[in-house]
């Protein structure tokens, strides 16, 4: 275990925005350490991430995508279905890749297959020393922060990235206040066979309770995300294969034939976070330690790699010595994106929990409209996969070469505990 080297950076955290992260980081020459738990939960995540096309391309960049395409299946439309069941019904509405100039929307990629190719990337990446370890504290210092180990050993990293998830340690540290909301609903999570071919369309059906949505996976298989009110949820997550097969076939209205294979089951209850910025001093947030949201129009991950790909582009630009400015920068590169999409989020998931009449009313003539209106459609399609803000360069094609530059050995600084 190293406890005497400093770090440019240090990525805390072995999700797939930590270790997105860190082998960026380490690709693009910044001497960097990631530091998570060695015994992570490996194949126990049964969600899978739509990821659109900037997130792909970030995967390729990182060299990890052979590995992962053959997992994972083309989305090369959507379907949103009113299940409201309310008094003006919208007609089904399917957007096409095709119609944004598109081959694709982006890929359904399994997370454990995700956080896995990451991981035997960073291990292989000389640019990123991995120690298998939890933070237990972290404490800023003129000269950088000092990351403490739950062992006692520590080091020190002039940057620190906190991809700590949810309960962020990192964003304690930094100071960073932030906001936390609950749903009154839970998703519950599995992949399962059917008998008809989704031809790589996702699926929303809108109902009162939440939205029920499959999404492609290869071969005649999808995963589902099933939002439904918490004890509903729990209901479904206890019932044996042969009545969970039965509700579940109801609920598609045989769209997708007969349901078989189903997967084990995970639930997650729905809340919300927003931390008042993303970065503060030298410590900087990705992922789900600065913005949680509801699983729905599959933003969250593909929001947390951007954040990653803004973020290294700011580390790289920046000259030794500036961190504080880098990470004000990117703090202030990612609010929009950031809120708008935490905003938009909640209010659909919102309306579509509310029983009023108006909202149905809107939420029903949006439906039409989009379906009708190709000007607006493509708007809508365009800004939900990608924001009209500025592709970061990471997630360019040959974006890493724009952005890179020479490795600097690590410095050796004295070692002592604090
Ligand atoms: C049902 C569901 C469906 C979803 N579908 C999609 C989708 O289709 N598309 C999409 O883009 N997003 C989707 N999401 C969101 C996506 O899954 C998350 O955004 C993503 O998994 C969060 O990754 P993360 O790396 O930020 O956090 P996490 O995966 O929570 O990782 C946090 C890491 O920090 C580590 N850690 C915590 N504390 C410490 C510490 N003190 N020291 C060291 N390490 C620490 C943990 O061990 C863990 O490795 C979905 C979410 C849900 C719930």
């Amino acid at each position: 275990m190293r406890s005497d080297t400093s770090y440019r950076a240090a990525v805390i955290g072995g999700g797939p925005a930590g270790l997105a992260a860190a082998l960026l980081l380490g690709r693009l020459g910044v001497p960097t350490a990631a530091i998570f738990p060695a015994t992570q939960p490996a194949g126990a995540d049964r969600r899978t991430a739509a990821l659109f096309a900037g997130s792909i391309q970030l995967l390729r960049n990182l060299g990890i995508w052979p590995q992962l395409a053959p997992l994972s299946e083309r989305m090369l439309g959507i379907r949103l279905i009113d299940g409201q069941g309310g008094l003006l019904r919208a007609p089904e509405t399917i957007f096409r890749a095709q119609e944004a100039g598109l081959e694709e929307f982006g890929f359904n990629v399994p997370n454990a297959a995700l956080v896995a190719a990451l991981t035997e990337a960073i291990v292989r990446e000389p640019g990123v020393t991995v120690i298998p370890s939890s933070v237990a504290e972290l404490i800023t210092q003129d000269s950088g922060v000092i990351i403490r180990q739950q062992d006692g050993s520590q080091m020190l990293a002039a940057l620190v990235v906190g991809a700590d998830g949810r309960q962020s340690l990192s964003r304690h540290a930094a100071g960073i206040t932030s906001r936390t909301w609950d749903y009154p609903q839970a998703a519950v999570v599995c992949a399962f066979g059917h008998g008809r071919p989704h031809r790589g369309i996702s699926t929303e059906f809108h109902r009162p309770t939440g939205p029920l949505t499959t999404v492609p996976m290869p071969g005649r298989v999808s995963s589902l995300v099933w939002v439904e009110s918490r004890d509903e949820a729990a209901r479904l997550q206890a019932l044996d294969g042969f009545a969970f097969r039965e509700a579940l076939e109801t609920s598609l209205q045989g769209l997708l034939g007969s349901v078989e294979d189903i997967g084990p089951r995970a639930t997650f209850p729905l809340s919300g976070l927003s931390a008042d910025t993303l970065g503060q001093g030298r410590i900087a947030l990705v992922g789900e330690a600065a913005h949680v949201m509801p699983p729905i129009g599959a933003q969250g991950l593909n929001l947390g790699l951007r954040d990653v790909a803004v973020l290294a582009g700011c580390v790289v630009e920046a000259q030794p010595g500036s961190e504080e400015a880098a990470v004000a920068a990117y703090a202030r590169a990612r609010a929009p994106d950031v809120a708008s999409r935490i905003a938009a989020i909640d209010a659909l998931n919102r309306s579509l929990l509310t029983e009023l009449l108006p909202v149905h009313l809107l939420r029903g003539l949006g439906i039409y409209v989009l379906g009708a209106v190709p000007a607006l459609r493509r708007f809508v399609v365009n800004e939900g996969l990608q924001p009209s803000l500025a592709t970061p360069a990471a997630m360019l094609p040959d974006g890493l070469a724009e952005i890179a530059r020479p490795s600097t050995p690590p410095m050796t600084i004295a070692s002592g505990k604090t």
